[in-house]
This record gives C-alpha cells, sequence and structure tokens, in this order.
C-alpha cells in the first residue's frame, strides 16, 4: 500500500475515504483538501436561536439494506447514537405521500386494501399493474430509461405518476432521460435475472449482505422498524462528528485549499498542484464531482476528462420557510432538470423570483398563506449528478482506461455510483478496499 495518499474533496464520501483510510491503512500519511471554508460539501444545516434546523442539502437517510446498515455502523463509531432522530414506516411522515396531479393532490394508498381500489389519478386498482407484471416477458436491452423500464413492466400511469415523482424527489431528474440500470440497479438486476421485478424483489434479488458485526443501533433500527432517519442537530452533524474523529485521528484536513491541478509524476505517483505549492501522492482519491475533476486533469489523460465531462448534474433552488404556530419548517425543492426552463441560469436567478414562487407553491399545495417568518433561498448550483442511459458504459470505460494506463487515481462521490448519503459512503470506502486489493 502506497505512503502518502491525498483525498481531494471534503464532502461526505471525502470524509468516508478518509476514515476508512485512517483505519486500514494508519500507517500510511493521509490528507484532505477542501477548497471552501467548512467540510461536508452538500450536506448543510442553519440552527437557528430560536431551535428550528434548516436543511440545505440531504435531510433524511434510509436506514435499509447494507448501505444503511453502513451507515448507521458510521454513525455508532463517531458517536452520533444519540443524536440519531428516526422516523419509523408507521409514521405519518413515512406512510401518507401525495402526487400532485391536476392542480390536486392525491393520496397514494397505503394499505393492501387501497391497492385494490381505484384512487386517482391512476384510473385502475394498482393491484391490476402488480398482478400481471410477473408474467410480462424480460427485456434483453443493455440499458433504457426509468420511464421506459416501468412503462413496460407496470405500465404508462405508472410511469407517469408514481415513477415520474420518484425520480423528481431522489435526483431532480426527468425520468425519461435516467437511467434505471444504473438510478435503479437492483430492479434491473431482478428483471435480468428473475424475469421481473416483484419477484427478484421478494428473493432480494442482487441485495449484498451486511457481513459486519451487529451493534446496538442496527438492532434497535430493525425492532423499531426505521425507515429513515435525521439527526436533531440536522444533517451537518455528520460531517462535523467525521471530521471530529479524522482530527483526533491526526489526519492532516486542508481547508481554503482548492486543488488546481492532478497530473502524473515521473515515479507512477501523482502531483497534486494548490495555489500554496504541490504535493507529491502516491494515490490519489478524487472525491469531486465529475465535472469539477475533468478540468483539473492534464493533457495526457485527455481521454478520462472527456467520459468524465459526459456526466452533466442538475441544480436546484432549496427554500426553507417557517410560518408563524407551525412547528415545523417547509421545505420547497425547485428546479433539477428544468431548472433552466423555469428560471433561466441558475447563477443569475434572482432570490427574491424564487422566495415568491415557492410561497405560491406552498399556498396552492399546502393551504399556507401569509409571510413567513423566516426565508432563506439557496441555489444548489450543479448539485445532483445525473446518471443517463448508459452510464454503465461510460463507468466501464473509465474504468478500463485508467487501469490500462496506470493512472493512480480513484474516482469516488455521487457522480458515479449512486447519489444518496449511504451510496456516497459506501463506494467510497470500496474504493480504499479496491486500492487495497
Ligand atoms: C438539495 C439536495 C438534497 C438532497 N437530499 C438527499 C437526501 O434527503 N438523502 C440522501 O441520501 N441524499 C440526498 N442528497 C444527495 C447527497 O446529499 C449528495 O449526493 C452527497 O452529499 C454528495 O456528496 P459528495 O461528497 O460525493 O460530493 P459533494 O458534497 O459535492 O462534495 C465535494 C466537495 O469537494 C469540494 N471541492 C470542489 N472543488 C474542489 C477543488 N478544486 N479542490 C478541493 N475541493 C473541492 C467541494 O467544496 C465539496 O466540499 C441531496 C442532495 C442535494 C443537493
Amino acid at each position: 500500500m502506497p505512503r502518502t495518499l491525498v483525498v481531494v474533496g471534503a464532502g461526505v464520501s471525502g470524509l468516508a475515504a478518509t476514515l476508512h483510510l485512517s483505519r486500514v491503512v494508519p500507517a500510511a500519511k493521509v490528507l484532505l483538501l477542501e477548497a471552501s471554508d467548512r467540510t461536508g460539501g452538500w450536506l448543510q444545516t442553519t440552527r437557528t436561536e430560536e431551535g428550528a434546523i434548516l436543511e440545505h442539502g440531504p435531510r433524511g437517510v434510509r436506514s435499509a439494506g447494507t448501505v444503511g446498515t453502513n451507515t448507521l455502523q458510521l454513525v455508532s463509531e463517531i458517536g452520533l447514537e444519540s443524536e440519531l432522530l428516526p422516523i419509523t414506516y408507521n409514521n405519518a411522515a413515512t406512510k401518507n405521500r401525495y402526487l400532485f396531479v391536476g392542480g390536486k393532490l392525491c393520496k397514494l394508498p397505503t394499505s393492501v386494501r387501497g391497492a385494490f381500489s381505484r384512487l386517482p389519478p391512476f384510473s385502475q386498482p394498482l393491484a391490476w399493474s402488480l398482478a400481471r407484471e410477473p408474467i410480462l416477458p424480460r427485456s434483453k436491452e443493455e440499458d433504457e430509461s426509468v420511464h421506459a423500464f416501468f412503462t413496460r413492466r407496470f405500465g404508462a400511469e405508472m410511469a407517469d405518476y408514481a415513477v415520474d415523482s420518484l425520480c423528481r424527489g431522489i435526483f431532480a431528474g426527468d425520468c425519461r432521460k435516467l437511467s434505471v440500470r444504473s438510478c435503479f440497479p437492483p430492479l434491473f438486476q431482478a428483471e435480468r435475472s428473475w424475469g421481473s421485478v416483484l419477484l427478484g424483489m421478494l428473493v432480494g434479488s442482487g441485495a449484498v449482505k451486511w457481513d459486519g458485526a451487529q451493534t446496538e443501533v442496527m438492532k434497535r433500527a430493525r425492532r423499531e422498524g426505521w425507515a429513515q432517519w435525521s439527526l436533531c442537530r440536522g444533517m451537518q452533524s455528520l460531517p462535523e462528528a467525521m471530521e471530529a474523529a479524522l482530527r483526533a485521528k491526526g489526519v492532516e484536513i486542508h481547508l481554503h485549499t482548492p486543488v488546481t491541478e492532478i497530473r502524473p509524476a515521473a515515479d507512477g505517483g501523482c502531483q497534486v498542484l494548490t495555489e500554496g505549492g504541490i504535493l507529491a501522492a502516491d494515490h490519489v482519491f478524487s472525491a469531486l464531482p465529475a465535472g469539477v475533476l475533468g478540468p483539473l486533469l492534464p493533457p495526457a489523460w485527455r481521454p478520462l476528462a472527456q467520459a468524465l465531462g459526459k456526466i452533466n448534474s442538475v441544480s436546484v433552488a432549496v427554500v426553507n420557510l417557517e410560518y408563524e404556530g407551525r412547528v415545523l419548517p417547509v421545505t420547497v425543492m425547485m428546479g433539477g432538470s428544468w431548472f433552466t426552463g423555469a428560471f433561466g441560469d441558475p447563477q443569475k436567478v434572482s432570490k427574491e423570483h424564487l422566495l415568491e414562487r415557492a410561497k405560491e407553491a406552498v399556498q396552492e399545495h399546502l393551504g399556507i398563506t401569509g409571510q413567513p417568518l423566516t426565508a432563506i433561498v439557496k441555489v444548489q448550483k450543479d448539485c445532483i449528478p445525473q446518471y443517463g442511459v448508459g452510464h454503465w458504459k461510460l463507468l466501464a470505460d473509465i474504468s478500463e482506461w485508467t487501469a490500462s494506463h496506470l493512472v493512480p487515481l480513484t474516482l469516488l462521490g455521487a457522480s458515479y455510483d449512486g447519489v444518496s448519503v449511504n451510496d456516497c459512503i459506501y463506494q467510497a470506502q470500496r474504493g480504499v478496499e479496491r486500492l487495497r486489493g
């Protein structure tokens, strides 16, 4: 294993990679370089004097599956267990899901009985689309859009209403452009292996089994039926605790240190250029968004930079509003794949305009009127990567090119194998493990 390791970007991916490196290669010198004045990347919270917690990035982390278990394990390790705020499957926030269609809120069925009733906006009971899915022929396509996949397996209404909203919620993206293979790998694999999404899901197709220890927090999450969790002082507590754990281990974290170039060195390692000078590294872990990393690479790595340039991201306006007499603040997220069409250039749009649009939406959808006590508008530029159809092939080409050219660089972060906080942490740890061999 190399001696000097540099991690670039201290979002949740870079922090997770650095923590894992400090655990598995304690003898190596590890440096974490971050351009801004704080760690955490998109995990950003405002804590008001009155005690409100306003999130400008992620607000909920799923507990299920290996990636969910892995994050809970990390939360325990860094001493945040007592700050967990679980939301169970029985909680109204989990059970009650609404779609806004044709100017009205439509509640999605929450019971088996509901699935057999005809509930708007669907023209048939959902049970009908589910019942015929296992007998439909399987596709031989290498990839297709999320919308095409769901239309084929569950019908056009399911794709147009439920799946379209799901993709807006997770990726702020357009299900007609997003790849099913890369955005929902277990569903794609279920059809491939079992000929049916439902059958495959029932037998747990493609699920990676958790092979680590069963800690108290995992047992509690299972016993109490946690669907998601947050943290009582906001999601920013997660990178804060990760940073504190790293500093306690003596890892060097350099804030205000934008990397300006990463290039090959004659000894097979890398040179990492910052405004302060040149760092020699045996290996670099980039936890930067693909579109940020590409321009930092040298002409010799142009094919890699070109491939990275094809992974685009969308911008999201996050508007937090607090109203008199309401216990919970309201968050409105707008834009995503439709940002430019709706608001123009994310760099130029006025915050007043975004605030007005958010207040209109809150009035129209939730019936909340009047002036908010607090309003914070953030334009999160290029914040969610979009995995278009064929993303898997792009990743395969990148991986082949970097391996065949012995590029001492590991790519981590939301641009590649999952955008959720869970995926970012899990993939960062796997990236470190791949280098260990
Ligand atoms: C509005 C929003 C809501 C979300 N909601 C959820 C949710 O509810 N649940 C969930 O699981 N996920 C959610 N996500 C997704 C998740 O938060 C992100 O995918 C994840 O935080 C990305 O982390 P990252 O470390 O890969 O990248 P980033 O957070 O982008 O981190 C990259 C870091 O690199 C730094 N950097 C940039 N350029 C340089 C440079 N030249 N040199 C050095 N450093 C540099 C940046 O300052 C940043 O700190 C949401 C995301 C957004 C934006």
